[in-house]
């Protein structure tokens, strides 16, 4: 990076008046706003009634020192797009919340997520700062608890015996206060931004839940390895390495079924889950249909505003996709600007009924084209109207492979384009049988 472009950056990220966080709609960003505020709030009050000793100090050092050597060893691949990252920052927000006073918890999730920030230059600035003060005031409340139970129970040190068994069921119990807080603000802050985003989708399926029980497991066995030795913490950051990147497998096998611009499948992928639904339709005599659905003249929509314009339009078309279908029917991206779907339970004509309501949603949406990321520099408020042709083929007596249906559907869909585009055809209707 050259030192104008990097000047450009910081100076682009002073300038208030452009950060992304202004164009959330009022509420989520007042939210998204004050949660940081509050969470600097509690620190300074936190630091004001903390008696702040040498010894303390080292530790929280050796315990930071140890969070951001997994921070820069873990590779940046494993931070994806889009979706919810469990980055095990809280591996080492714990055993700082359970060894130390609060304020030193409220202190670990800033420069860790300022380093996260640093080295992956990716991901939306105000979510890191949110998060920082999520995470700060969730464990901040998590080490208040701990230190509230009595020594018999918990105390500075974890002993022996009994007493360690008592010990580590208070730190686990002050674990979930922290997640349990921590989920708590982002969840909000999500459904806030996106009404209808789904919790079970987010947060409740068997690889969210997984990879949450596998942070929190690690976080108090890393906590009771520091509670005997804080010197061991040393010991403790090539095991969390190892967790993440065994978490990335499940994140890398996702990513690579999926078309990086649009979110739907991929072509290959598509294809193999389109040969297997087609032979269960055969074995079980059930209707199955393919659509191909193109943009018209989406070119003039590069040439007038730009490639990163298109892109936009290209997300917003594969957006109304996704909501337009059942939830068992499969889209995917089948290259440029045309996509490709799988209609399982569908003849012909509920294949036409289908796609005859997503062509006429997607002509009547205005696609915003001026957010951040739009190329050229396009007058606030810019939409452009798309809309597509559509070329469907179901499966019947003549037509049992996928590629004969997709050669099918290829010639519905030229024959849509040929009679004025922003139509909708099937093989049957225009008579390529
Ligand atoms: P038609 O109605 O005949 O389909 O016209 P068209 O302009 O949509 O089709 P054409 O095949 O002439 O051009 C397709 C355009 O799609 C050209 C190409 O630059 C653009 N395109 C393909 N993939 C992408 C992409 O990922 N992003 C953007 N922005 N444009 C893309
Ligand atoms: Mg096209
Ligand atoms: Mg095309």
């Amino acid at each position: 990076m050259t030192v104008s472009s990097l000047t450009r950056r910081v100076l682009a990220r002073t300038d208030v008046r452009k950060w992304t966080w202004w164009q959330l709609p009022r509420l989520p960003r007042w939210y998204i706003g004050a949660v940081p505020v509050v969470a600097l709030g509690m620190v300074a009050f936190a630091a004001s009634q903390t008696v702040w000793r040498s010894s303390d100090l080292s530790k929280f050092g050796l315990l930071l020192g140890c969070g951001m050597i997994s921070v820069a060893a873990t590779p940046r691949i494993a931070y994806g797009q889009g979706q919810m990252v469990r980055d095990f920052l809280t591996v080492w927000v714990l055993p700082v919340a359970i060894l130390l006073p609060p304020v030193y918890a409220m202190l670990t999730p800033a420069p860790l997520l300022v380093l996260t920030q640093w080295r992956i230059h990716r991901g939306v600035v105000y979510r890191r700062v949110f998060t920082a003060g999520a995470i700060s005031m969730a464990y901040g409340v998590a080490s208040l608890t701990f230190h509230a139970i009595p020594p018999s129970f918990a105390g500075p040190s974890i002993g022996a015996g009994t007493h360690a068994l008592t010990w580590t069921l208070a730190v686990a119990a002050c674990e979930i206060v922290g997640w349990l807080g921590h989920h708590i603000f982002l969840v909000s802050a999500i459904k806030l931004c996106d009404p209808t985003a789904r919790l079970t989708v987010m947060e409740l399926n068997g690889e969210a839940l997984h990879a949450d029980f596998a942070q929190i497991d690690l976080g108090l066995v890393t906590t009771v390895v520091i509670g005997v030795n804080p010197v061991l913490a040393i010991f403790a950051v090539p095991t969390v390495l190892l967790a993440r990147r065994f978490m990335m497998h499940a994140q890398l096998l996702a990513k690579s079924r999926l078309d990086n611009k649009t979110g739907l499948l991929n072509a290959s992928t598509w294809e193999s889950e389109a040969e297997a639904e087609i032979a269960r339709a055969i074995r079980t005599g059930s209707p199955v249909s393919v659509a191909l659905v193109d943009i018209d003249h989406f070119k003039v929509v590069n040439d007038t505003y730009g490639h990163l314009a298109g892109d936009l339009a290209l997300r917003a078309v594969s957006d109304a996709i996704r909501e337009h279908l059942r939830s068992y029917d499969v889209a995917g991206r089948f290259g440029g600007e045309e996509f490709v779907l799988l209609l399982p339970q569908a003849d012909e004509a509920d294949a036409l009924s289908i796609a005859e309501r997503l062509r006429t949603h997607i002509a009547s949406m205005p696609i915003p084209i001026d957010a951040p990321t739009g190329g050229r520099s396009t007058p606030a408020g810019t939409c452009v109207r798309l809309t597509v042709s559509v070329g469907i083929a179901a499966l019947d007596g003549t037509a049992r492979e996928l590629t004969d249906l997709l050669a099918a559907a290829d010639s519905a869909l030229y024959y849509a384009k040929e009679n004025g585009r922003n139509k909708t055809h099937a093989v049957a209707a225009v008579g390529l049988r």
